[in-house]
This record gives structure tokens, C-alpha cells and sequence, in this order.
């Protein structure tokens, strides 16, 4: 991934990684944030984008405000993610109430200056961009996600809303667990027969490949769709990990429309 680093009005620097397939498309910004570049103490030290997991709210609101201000975005949304499969879309030609907290865990829209937020530790964001209808997309997936295929889910509603087709859909897989370090003792109670292919060894799961399998079985080409492949729990100087860490903050994976002719 290519390291970024946004010095703000206020002098604070704030690194973020771009995924290179991703960077190469004009129309939109997107960003993987790490846990610094804000102002949150310990534990949430420091780019805590999460008022739920016991941060002071002045110090979530000012981290809001950074990032806003790096991704560029009129404004930036973010949901009440609950592992489940409700999906929030945002359509211009509706005129769409726009508003973060809504309980859903993936946002689709093709409104410009929009910035998609998902918040993570170890979670993926997994980021959708259609280059051909301009849509983006951007989904809080977890293991539940991956047993309610909620990345199927949503490139289904792409085609049904907006037209996308999974041919011209590419997607990108944030940094989040990794097979390393994904163990579920109670996988027999968790993961149907379907997903028990993706353990790699006793208990381990790759949740990477899960992913990225249940988006070609959703139509995308197999070389449109990209993995990070760095683990959370195995960097905590860089992310947070509720696996490694308990009480911790949530970074964010913003992805943004941008207007032809913009830079
Ligand atoms: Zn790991």
C-alpha cells in the first residue's frame, strides 16, 4: 500500500494508506487511517473515530474534524454498524436525507464530496468503486458480515439501484484480522460447511479469502479485487485491534466521489 501523510491547518500530520490499484482512479479519494493523526488519549490514542467505546465525545469530535478535513469531504457519514446486512443508500436523483447513525453496515451512493466512513478494529472495510456508473461503496465486514454475505448483498442492490455490473465493479480489502490471527474455537457453531473452506489450519480462518470469494461469487473478475493483507491484531502500533487491545478506539476507511475535472 502507498503511506500518505496530510499535514492539517492546525500543523497535526496524519498518515494514511492508499491502496495503488485504487489510487489510480481520478474520481475518487479514498484512505485507510491508522490510529494516529488525532487527539484521543490512551487507550483510543489517538484517531478514535467511535463515541460508543468509552472516548471523551469532544475528543471523537475533533478527530471527525480532522478527517474531514484530510479526505476533503462536505461532509462524512458513518453508520450505527451492528454486523447485519442492512444497507444505507444514498441516491442524488432521490434527494436523499442525509445523516450519520443510521443502523446499517454498508453505504452505497454516487453523490460527490460524500465521505463514506467505516469504522474498524479488525474488521474489514472493504471499499467498492464502480469506474463506468460512478458508485462507491463501503462495508463494515466482520465475520458476521461474511456469514450473511453481506458484500453479495451489496453488489447486488449496486446492480438493482444504479445498473453497476459486477464485470466493471473493483474492490479493495482493508487491513482487519488475518489468517495469522483469526481463531474461532466455536467455528462449528459459526461458519457453515461453505465457509469452513476458508480454515487454513485447525480453528483458523482466512476471512481475507472468505471475502474476496464471496466477491467473485458475486460477480467481479478475480483480478479487480485486492487484499491489504496486513493483519490488525499483529500491528497495534498502527491499528487498532479489539482482539489484541479489549477496550480500544476504531480507525476509519473513507472512500469519496469526486466531480470530473476535480483534483
Ligand atoms: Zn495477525
Amino acid at each position: 500500500m502507498i503511506l500518505d501523510n496530510y499535514t492539517t491547518s492546525k500543523g497535526s500530520e496524519v498518515p494514511y494508506y492508499r491502496f495503488p490499484f485504487l489510487a489510480r482512479q481520478d474520481r475518487i479519494f479514498h484512505g485507510v487511517f491508522t490510529r494516529h493523526g488525532g487527539v484521543s488519549r490512551r487507550p483510543y490514542d489517538s484517531f478514535n473515530m467511535a463515541f460508543n467505546v468509552g472516548d471523551h465525545p469532544k475528543d471523537v469530535e475533533n478527530n471527525l474534524d480532522i478527517l474531514r478535513e484530510v479526505v476533503g469531504a462536505e461532509k462524512l457519514i458513518f453508520m450505527n454498524q451492528l454486523h447485519g446486512r442492512d444497507i444505507l443508500v444514498l441516491q442524488r436523483e432521490k434527494g436523499p436525507e442525509i445523516r450519520s447513525g443510521v443502523h446499517a453496515d454498508a453505504m452505497i451512493t454516487d453523490i460527490p464530496y460524500l465521505g463514506l466512513m467505516v469504522k474498524q478494529a479488525d474488521c474489514q472495510a472493504v471499499i467498492l468503486f464502480d469506474p463506468v456508473k460512478k458508485v462507491i461503496s463501503n462495508v463494515h465486514c466482520g465475520w458476521r458480515g461474511n456469514v450473511l454475505n453481506i458484500l453479495g448483498a451489496v453488489v447486488q442492490r449496486m446492480r438493482t439501484v444504479f445498473n453497476c455490473r459486477g464485470s466493471d465493479l473493483i474492490a479493495c480489502i482493508s487491513p482487519s484480522l488475518g489468517p495469522c490471527c483469526a481463531e474461532f474455537v466455536t467455528y462449528e457453531d459459526i461458519f457453515d460447511q461453505d465457509l469452513r473452506r476458508h480454515m487454513i489450519h485447525p480453528t483458523y480462518f482466512d476471512l481475507w479469502e472468505m471475502s474476496r470469494v464471496q466477491l467473485a461469487e458475486a460477480g467481479l473478475e478475480e483480478d479487480n479485487i485486492r487484499v491489504a493483507g496486513i493483519c490488525s491484531k499483529c500491528n497495534t502500533d498502527l491499528f487498532f485491534s479489539y482482539r489484541a487491545e479489549g477496550t480500544t478506539g476504531r480507525s476509519a476507511t473513507v472512500v469519496m466521489l469526486k466531480p470530473e475535472h476535480s483534483k
